[in-house]
């Protein structure tokens, strides 16, 4: 009994001493264990004389649960005081660091190109990307059979209502509220149904230039895209143009740049052609003036169009375009 007593003492007074989880466990082995100081009391407790059994057996139950009980409270104040450690501000700790955002390299060569025209006194005029087919096709003389409209290449949003497919349908809107003379460019968001891959993507930005006025003749359209491909791309720049056909231009014309890469000489980029097709141009259709009440034996004009997103991949050597919506901060930074 004195035996039972003093382990419960010194096991409390060890206990006491702890001051983490791993300590606590050691003293819980050295005297609850398998090989315990109290565990081989109780387990000598059959080898004692009858009478003396019970009365035995009774202590070293409560030395047991007090000492279960003093392992227990003491784990609950470690635990507590570990939380209590947490709180408040540790004013050690690093500072968080923001993002510093920047432009998107769309936005920047948008700009580039705006401002290259700006310079030869093109204003910008911008336009819905919720347009009326009317506008987008209709007014632009194209058929009502013609592929482009099928829902395959287009997507339509009601009866007579789509996502714009180009940035042309600006144009027809800034004639209907303005006499000639019109000098404008139109950048913005178009949409087509293309599957994604290197080159295709549904959503893609576009740049229309128009310029009406009397006596506009095709040289002058050479003229300003010429100008455009030597200060965009440097002076050295040559442009080709080669017949082709709109809907909505009358001589129709594919432009092309010399090769950015070799300059003209044959390279993998331009497919050894020395050229890169940009898009298309030509002389306004007389259809078009007529249906926004132009006379199209007073004023002639010329349109063209571009891909933003083509001259961004000419511009900085980019081989996908999907690279531009996949907003990688790895990709962005770099511009
Ligand atoms: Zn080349």
């Amino acid at each position: 009994m004195e035996n039972v007593r003093d382990i419960v003492r010194e096991a409390g007074a060890e206990i006491g001493e702890c001051v983490d989880e791993h300590a606590l466990d050691a003293v819980r082995v050295k005297y609850l264990g398998r090989k315990g100081r109290l565990t081989l009391v109780m387990r000598g407790i059959g080898k004692l004389p009858p009478e003396e059994r019970p009365e035995m057996g009774k202590a070293a139950g409560a030395a047991k649960a007090a000492m279960t009980r003093a392992l227990e409270g003491r784990l609950a104040a470690l635990k507590a005081k570990a939380a209590g450690k947490h709180k408040g501000v540790d004013v050690t700790l690093p500072g968080r660091r923001y993002e510093v955002g920047r432009r998107h390299p769309l936005t920047v060569v948008t700009e580039e190109i705006v401002e290259i025209f700006a310079g030869m006194g093109f204003a910008v005029a911008e336009g819905p990307e919720v347009e009326l087919e009317y506008y987008n096709f209709d007014a632009l003389n194209t058929p009502a059979d013609h592929p482009a409209r099928d829902e395959q290449d287009t997507f339509y949003v009601s009866e007579g209502v789509l996502l714009r497919t180009q940035t042309s349908p600006v144009q027809v809107r800034t004639m209907e509220r303005t006499s000639p003379p019109v000098r404008v460019i139109s950048p913005g968001r178009c949409y087509r149904n293309d599957t994604p891959d290197a080159t295709h993507f549904p959503v893609f930005h576009q740049i229309e230039g128009l310029y009406v006025d009397r006596d506009v003749s095709f040289a002058d359209l050479k003229g300003v895209l010429s100008c455009f491909a030597r200060q965009m791309f440097g002076s050295g720049m040559r442009v080709r143009f080669r017949p082709d056909f709109f809907p909505f231009t009358e001589p129709s014309a594919e432009y092309a740049f010399s090769c950015v890469a070799c300059g003209g000489t044959g390279c993998r980029v331009c497919k050894n052609t020395g050229w890169l097709e940009i898009a298309g141009s030509g002389m306004v259709d007389p259809e078009v003036f007529r249906h926004v009440g132009y006379d199209s034996e007073e004023f002639s004009g010329y349109a063209f169009g571009m891909g933003v997103e083509r001259i961004a991949m000419l511009k900085y050597g980019i081989n996908d375009i999907r690279l531009f919506y996949e907003n990688d901060l790895r990709f962005i930074r770099q511009f």
